[in-house]
């Protein structure tokens, strides 16, 4: 249920693989240290939505690891091999795109590249109808981490994500749906997964609010698609810093992300927060005219 495209010194272009064979030798950097990184997009009757924000956040994740990966070009030719080979399989529903690439086998050498094609997962539209129960969690560094200490990757979208996996089964224990981070100086951060939205109103005026980008979080492409769109809407636009405080008492919060799209949240530790399906339903509508340009 899936389709696999390789890109190889000898296809820099890729060439269509079997999703079902091994394809990766086992000293792969990527595999024996999480050194690589990645992107997930959203492809919908097999046309990839914001591929250029996703092209770029690859090329800026490539830099922030000293990663040389193939240009644009490449990456655009074998996702469109992997599309028409995704259609032929199972016709053109949706499809989740994830494009990877790790410092390979050695670090002298070529890196490792692929795009996997695969049906977007089931129970995304549930959850979206249903509203998340989140919990906050500690990420255990300031909002100044990632300006102190660049190693850490904050901003980059890095195949290591085992902490962002631990943190969702831990959320999962509580009995949530879902996470969102907080900074050790009690700052608002990102989920796991997907970057935060706030709607509000003050003095009459309309805002979306999404925390500070220099705290140390992923530069959501769905976050910045909705941002484009809304503010020609008529909506303000603010970037935090956010409190804990400021999911509770406004007009509703989201977990934005490139396949599940505005998740409204329903509670946060236990606190049940306003969710308005007419909200979630304007803001999509934004986000689904920015996905179409
Ligand atoms: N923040 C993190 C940590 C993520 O992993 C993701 C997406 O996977 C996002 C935010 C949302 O990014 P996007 O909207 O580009 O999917």
């Amino acid at each position: 249920m899936s389709a696999l495209v390789l890109l190889t010194p000898d296809a820099p272009d890729g060439r269509i693989a079997d999703p079902e064979a091994p394809q990766l030798l086992v000293t792969d950097l990527g595999v024996v240290r999480g050194d690589g990184i990645f992107e997930t997009l959203l492809a919908v009757g097999g046309r990839p939505l914001q591929l250029e924000a996703h092209l770029d956040r690859l090329a800026s994740s490539a830099e922030a690891l000293d990663l040389t990966l193939p240009d644009g070009a490449h990456w655009r030719a074998a996702i469109e091999t992997g599309l028409a080979e995704f259609a032929r399989r199972h016709g053109d529903g949706e499809a989740m795109i994830r494009l990877v690439g790790t410092r390979g086998v050695d670090a002298a050498g070529p890196p490792t590249c692929w795009v996997y094609l695969q049906p977007v997962p089931a129970g995304n539209r549930e959850l979206r109808d249903r509203g998340l129960d989140v919990v906050l969690l500690d990420r255990g560094y300031s909002s100044e981490a990632a300006s102190v200490a660049p190693w850490l990757l904050l901003g980059s979208k890095t195949t290591s994500y085992a902490v962002n996996m631990a943190a969702l089964r831990y959320a999962h224990r509580q009995g949530a749906d879902d996470a969102v981070f907080v900074s050790s100086d009690g700052r608002v951060l990102e989920g796991p997964t997907s970057t935060v939205l706030i709607a509000r109103t003050r003095d009459g005026v309309r805002e979306l609010v999404t925390p500070l980008l220099r705290s140390g979080i992923l530069a959501g492409t769905t976050q910045g698609a909705l941002f484009a769109t809304a503010e020609p809407a008529g909506w303000q636009l603010g970037y935090g810093p956010l409190t804990p405080e400021d999911l509770i008492g406004n007009d509703g919060v989201w977990l934005a992300s490139s396949v599940r799209l505005l998740a409204p949240i329903r509670s946060v530790d236990g606190r049940q927060i306003p969710v308005s399906a007419e909200l979630t339903d304007e803001l999509t509508e934004l986000l689904l005219t920015a996905t179409r340009r």
